[in-house]
């Protein structure tokens, strides 16, 4: 269509056009931060619409939800109402999908109800009693542990006793205990109808495996396979995508940039993209040189950053873009003050009408946010967190997800515990023993009315249980599969409220949450989706809240781990301080440094017109805890002087210039001053 056409002269550069109409077959892109990768490979799922491709068989694989529903946005614009058609989400979004139509083949019904890390260490726990594993014994690791060790054998590949070994070796003497857990862990998911995130990429790969047709039905399926940000695969990922490649029309493109990977704690390896020319002998590579998003200032400033690092992948990056300042750096002399700095540099960039929804601030480790948080209430700044504990994961919101599940899937072990512990009187052990009695019926939930079920709850607690069953029924009886707003609406009339209020605080705000949980809930019409959407919302990931969008032009508070892919105008870069970011605990591990490094890397390149970076001089451990002088970070004293511009606050600007005798051989505090306060005599 001539439409088209035009958009792909008009909006793509002569490389970025040759890697988003190339052939059929495998196709690697392997370029640096905005050089429009992500435009590319949307703009290749358009070209492959025009020329005929069915939409539904193309599977576009993307990091985040949030980045699926932006390309599908982007595609639509380009093909129209078919962009909707296309297989695109996170690899977990799709195995989801896929698994709910093959769950039988695995020994599952498809009813399955999807396990949150939270809902997994509980059933570990669990899998530690079948096992005999105390986690309360000192030496014995822990649930949480286990919980990353076993993920991390599967989504690498490896045995667990290799990863045991290498990653846990002062474990090593459980093995034998731990491979114990591990396959009591197993049983007990299947027994409950439950899969964990991790599952719904081994029992995708399983099926490929075991069952011929599924590999011969998904490849025909999936003509054409298409990845974004491929550096932070794992190996679970990639034979996925590899089976189905080869089982169908071997047609694979792959983007991504080796120096922006940073999940490396998943399992991520950049190996698969590099490797992939060496996988296919007749891949194509193409490079793309020219980075859109950032001014040259920026661009040179990140480059010198990430050629710091001993291992990567040479690339060339020319920013397109006109001049702008120089990337500013300062100290402030505490984490207060570098608050005040930021929440001051945002209003003066906002008063110079930059809206607040094209500014972030990025940090290592959320906790790193939380003074900032409060100095942007207390300046009425709007902002968003894109970090930290979602929606869903919240105590409440997940009592009434467990109602709506065990009414879905009455097998579902965790979601019964969890419900039956609210009352007063039951602890874990009763809990269990009332799951038990009533597991092995044929409708559990009417199993729970019997006077044999009744005989094991304390006597006090029998009046309260009663109206729980009540509650339960009257859930059951809105038809919660077809009106999951319903089944919240029954939840919050039974006797749920009353619990908030005993056993939480905050409870007005909580009831509020459950009711706007419903209000979300009345966009679906199948409970089983509205689930599995909420699960998968950040999948293991994080990043958004439960389904909803972020409001309009509000600042972005984010993890550098949640902002990949992203860009705003404006990025302020907190908490520079060596320990922080680099992160102490990664400083140890083999690799560690350039890991960190990346993930700088990926921090800075989010800017395209202005970048700020900042260190608070001083660091107290806690509230209370004593001041220490802090040491800048290694990623900020590393960079040539003249890549960036020291600037200092406006109070310390005379005084540093005062004493310039001190300081022999320290360069000159030259900078700007800059404000951390608004004027005495200003209006706000
Ligand atoms: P990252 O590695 O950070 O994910 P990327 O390589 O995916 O970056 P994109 O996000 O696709 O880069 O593009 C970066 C910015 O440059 C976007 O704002 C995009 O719209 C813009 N851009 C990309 N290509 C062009 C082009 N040919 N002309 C103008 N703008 C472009
Ligand atoms: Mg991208």
């Amino acid at each position: 269509p001539a439409g088209l056409d035009k958009q792909f002269a008009d909006e793509l550069n002569s490389s970025q056009r040759a890697a988003a109409t190339a052939p059929d077959g495998y196709n690697l892109i392997l370029a640096g931060p905005g050089s429009g990768k992500t435009r590319v490979i949307t703009f290749r799922v358009g070209f492959l619409i025009a020329r005929g491709v069915p939409a539904d068989s193309i599977l576009l694989a993307t990091f985040t939800r949030r980045a699926a529903r932006e390309m599908v946005g982007r595609l639509g614009e380009l093909v129209g109402n078919q962009a909707g058609r296309v297989w695109a989400g996170t690899f977990h979004h799709v195995g989801n999908r896929l698994l709910r139509g093959a769950a039988k083949d695995l020994g599952f019904q498809s009813n399955f109800t999807i396990l949150d890390s939270e809902d997994q260490t509980d059933l570990l726990r669990l899998a530690m009693d079948d096992a005999g594993l105390v986690d309360k014994s000192k030496l014995a690791p822990k649930a949480s542990q286990l919980q990353h060790l076993i993920s991390f054998a599967i989504n690498t590949r490896r045995p667990l006793a290799a990863v045991v070994e290498s990653e846990a070796a002062d474990q090593a003497e459980w093995l034998p205990e731990i491979e114990k857990v591990a396959d009591a862990y197993a049983r007990r998911k299947l027994a409950s109808n439950c899969m964990d995130y991790d599952d719904l990429l081994t029992q995708w790969l399983r099926l490929l495996d075991e069952f011929p047709n599924r590999l011969e039905e998904q490849g025909r399926m999936f003509r054409h396979i298409l990845i974004d940000e491929m550096q932070d695969t794992n190996a679970l990922q990639i034979e996925i995508v590899e089976k189905i490649a080869a089982a169908g029309r071997g047609n694979l493109t792959a983007v991504g940039d080796d120096a922006q990977s940073i999940y490396r704690f998943r399992g991520a390896n950049y190996d698969n993209i590099l490797k992939f020319p060496d996988r296919h002998l007749d891949a194509r590579v193409f490079r793309l040189e020219v980075n859109y998003r950032s001014t040259p200032q920026i661009v040179a400033f990140t480059e010198a950053s990430i050629a710091h690092n001993q291992s990567g992948f040479p690339k060339q990056l020319v920013s397109a873009r006109n001049d702008g300042p120089l990337p500013v750096v300062v100290a402030t002399a505490d984490v207060y003050e570098e608050a005040a700095l930021v929440c001051q540099q945002i209003l003066e960039a906002h008063d110079q009408d930059v809206p607040l929804g094209r500014m972030a601030v990025l940090y290592r480790n959320h906790y790193d946010s939380v003074v900032l948080q409060g100095e942007l209430l207390a300046r009425n700044i709007p902002y968003t967190v894109r970090s930290g504990v979602r929606f869903f994961e919240q105590a409440h919101v997940k009592d009434v997800m467990a109602f709506l599940r065990v009414v879905l899937n009455p097998r579902d072990e965790a979601s019964w515990r969890r419900l039956f512990v609210l009352l007063p009187g039951v602890g874990p052990a009763k809990a269990g023993a009332v799951y038990q009695r009533i597991a092995s019926e044929a409708d559990p939930l009417k199993a729970l009315a019997t006077a044999e079920t009744m005989a094991i709850v304390p006597s006090k607690s029998r009046g309260l249980f009663a109206a729980f069953v009540n509650d339960l029924n009257l859930i059951r009886a809105t038809d919660p599969e077809h009106h999951p707003a319903r089944a919240i609406e029954a939840v919050l009339k039974g006797g749920y409220p009353g619990t908030i209020r005993q056993k939480y605080d905050k409870a007005d705000n909580r009831i509020k949450d459950v009711e706007q949980f419903a209000v979300l809930a009345a966009k679906y019409d199948s409970l089983e989706r509205l689930l599995a959407e909420l699960l998968l919302a950040g999948d293991v990931y994080g990043m958004d809240a439960a389904g909803s969008e972020d409001p309009q032009d509000v600042l972005v508070l984010s993890t550098v781990h949640q902002a990949k892919g992203l860009e705003w105008s404006h990025v302020f870069v907190v908490r520079l301080v060596d320990e922080g970011f680099p992160h102490r605990r990664a400083m140890d591990e083999p690799g560690g440094e350039d890991e960190e490094r990346r993930i700088f890397y990926v921090a800075v390149s989010r800017a395209m017109n202005e970048l700020m970076l900042s260190y608070p001089s001083t660091i107290s451990r806690g509230g209370y805890g004593p001041t220490v002088f802090s040491t800048p970070s290694r990623f900020l004293t590393e960079i040539r002087h003249d890549l960036y511009e020291r600037v200092v606050l406006e109070h310390e600007f005379d005084r540093l210039n005062a004493d310039d005798d001190d300081d022999e051989g320290e360069p000159p505090w030259t900078g700007r001053p800059l404000k951390s306060q608004p004027d005495r005599d200003s209006k706000t």
